[in-house]
């Protein structure tokens, strides 16, 4: 049986008082299992969050959700891939709420890609359809349609395994689905064939649901 991998896209959610709490209660509720899980959170508490991981000694590996297009340098405001790397081993890129709300454009993705890679930072790139564009250098490719995201509305698992297999086909390492996953629906995208896991947005935020989701998984 495949061993799911879970990430988790807390987005721009949580104080450091409340990551305290989630990891707290998280370590109450989860149970020892052999699945991957990464979350990725804002930039300001990637640096606790691996502490906290650390110290309560949990299987969990750290992600960002976004990279500066950029090396070092006069970037105001950036956060690059080499100081990403002091924290994290994972980074979205491509998210449809970066495409849209921050105009990301398959250049500024494809500059992202290559940043990652130049840092050793595995890309986590979303895809909104078969065609969206995937530039070189991606492994992990999750499939996150607009009508899913945070909607309560999730794709039906044999569509996503539809663009998984396609996706497969094309030569990518890993195919997930992403968009309004929980612990009711997890394993009817994890039990397809070409779905290798999952990205949790909302059902990740609270630990109780979160912890419940991988179980289930
Ligand atoms: C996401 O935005 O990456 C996501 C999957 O969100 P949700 O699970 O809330 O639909």
């Amino acid at each position: 049986m495949k061993s799911p991998l879970i990430v988790a896209n807390w987005k721009s959610n949580k104080t450091l008082e409340e990551v305290k709490e989630w990891v707290e209660k998280y370590t109450e509720e989860s149970s020892q299992n052999d699945k991957q899980i990464i979350i990725c959170s804002s930039f300001t508490l990637l640096s606790d969050l691996k502490n906290l991981i650390s110290h309560k000694n949990l299987k969990i590996e750290i992600g960002a959700q976004d990279l500066s297009a950029f090396d070092s340098g006069q970037y105001t405001g950036e956060v690059n891939a080499a100081q990403i790397k002091d924290f994290a081993n994972y980074v979205i890129i491509g998210h449809s709420e970066r495409r849209k709300n921050f105009n990301e454009t398959n250049q500024i993705l494809e500059q992202k890609v290559t940043m990652a890679r130049n840092y050793d930072l595995e890309p986590i790139f979303c895809i909104q359809g078969n065609d969206t564009y995937i530039p070189s250098g991606v492994e992990i490719v999750t499939y996150e349609p607009f009508f899913a995201i945070g909607t309560g509305n999730p794709d039906t698992p044999e569509n996503a395994e539809e663009i998984g297999g396609m996706i497969k086909k094309k030569g990518f390492r890993s195919f997930l689905y992403g968009g309004s996953v929980n612990s009711e629906n997890v394993k009817n995208f994890t039990s397809m064939p070409s779905i290798d896991g999952v990205l949790i947005g909302k059902a990740s935020l609270d630990p109780l649901e979160f912890s419940k989701t991988i179980n289930a998984s």
